[in-house]
């Protein structure tokens, strides 16, 4: 099973938070879908005997994009890759394109999930942000996708200053009354070169704070637990039968292609990044040349991604699995260096598998890190 990311590099505006690659500069829409379709083909060889079981266009905003640029991005994929009877195919997008047109469009399209960057109900948060919807764009979107999509996701994003306990539970509640059977959840991080960044500095807007992430995870951690909603990986809660088929995928090792500027790329032993210039990625794929950096992963890097995606995920870190696939000095080291952590409550052993505590959850990036291996090469 291998997945396809797509990464559609533009957005009507930057959120003051992002650190993704976009540009606002929409001039070159029709040429970048050309060049999509065209590293669709010319990276044909690389999936000949697997089977594609997912397609995602991520961003960027890919509901940017007009039905049949997307279509035309499906038709490349099927026509160049040996693609699943059923495949889940997601769409990202935000509220202020998801007009009622634009919903019964992608309803006839192969499109069969959406994922929606919703953030919050409030306002207040939305503009702090500077998201190009509104609050009533956020509702008003969900109930109208609702009438076309069961399989639906939301993104809402916790920790943002002044946010106080109340109203983060009430946009988690709101999600809930919604009967959303997706929410992917992050706390607003602070990344360099953004506009977030700078208003910290200048003292414009408060500070983010951990401590206050930390709580509204909790919250959330309590409020999906109570509706049913499974914590299957840190940021991401789903009802029985709605985990994302695509996020699962990476989780759990599996081979990806990420197609576009800025995509990512994993075979199972080498990793690979697109360069992230929108013109330098369409000079490159005009001129048939895959604009690709790869890297042959050693079996510490191996080892380290494992430790990371094992602690966040419901899957854990299968100790049988360390010692088959990277050695028995592996697993002594991974226990030796779990001790505190499992003495402390922070890690528990099930059988053989090492998984968090609730307590450690939120901590759970900072205890793999102390779990990784050095890598000397
Ligand atoms: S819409 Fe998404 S990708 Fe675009 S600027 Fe906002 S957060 Fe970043």
């Amino acid at each position: 099973m291998s997945g396809i990311y797509i990464h559609i590099p533009f957005c009507k505006q930057a959120c003051h938070y992002c650190d993704f690659h976009f540009s606002t500069n929409m001039k070159y829409k029709e040429d970048m879908v050309a060049a999509l379709c065209e590293e669709i083909r010319l990276r044909k060889n690389e999936y000949i005997k697997t089977t594609v079981e997912t397609i995602y266009f991520g961003g960027g905003t890919p509901s940017v994009l007009e039905l049949s640029q997307i279509n035309q991005i499906i038709d490349a994929v099927d026509q160049h890759y040996q693609v699943a009877e059923n495949p889940e195919i997601t769409l990202e997008a935000n509220p202020d394109d998801l007009t009622t047109e634009k919903l019964a469009q992608l309803n006839d399209s192969p499109v069969n999930r959406l994922s929606i960057g919703i953030q919050s109900f409030f306002e207040e948060d939305l503009k702090l942000m500077n998201r190009a919807h509104n609050a009533q764009e956020a509702l008003a979107c969900i109930v109208q996708a609702q009438t076309y999509f069961d399989n639906i996701s939301i993104d809402l994003i916790y920790g943002i200053p002044d946010m106080t306990a109340d109203r983060w539970r009430e946009n988690i509640y709101k999600a809930i009354e919604l009967k959303i059977p997706h929410i992917s959840s992050y706390a607003l991080t602070v990344e360099d070169n953004t506009a977030l960044k700078s208003f910290i500095e200048k003292g414009l807007i408060p500070k983010v704070d951990d401590e206050l992430a930390q709580e509204h995870f909790h919250i959330l951690l309590d409020a999906m637990q109570l509706h049913g909603y499974s914590n299957y990986e840190f940021s991401n809660f789903g009802k029985e039968g709605y985990f994302s088929k695509n996020n699962t995928a990476y989780w759990t090792g599996k081979s990806y292609i990420g197609i576009g500027p800025s995509a990512h790329s994993f075979d199972g032993k080498r990793r690979g990044w697109n360069i992230n210039n929108n013109v330098k990625y369409l000079k490159s794929i005009q001129a048939s040349e895959l604009p690709i950096e790869i890297e042959e992963l050693t079996i510490v890097d191996r080892y380290n991604e494992y430790v990371m995606t094992g602690l966040r995920t419901i899957y854990g870190i299968s100790l049988n699995k360390i010692e088959q696939e990277y050695g028995v000095n592996f697993k002594d080291y991974l226990l030796i260096q779990a001790s505190e952590y499992l003495k402390d409550h922070l890690l528990y052993l099930d059988g053989d598998t090492l998984m968090v505590t609730r307590k450690g959850k939120f901590l759970s990036d900072g205890i793999a890190s102390d779990l990784f291996m050095l890598n000397l090469n």
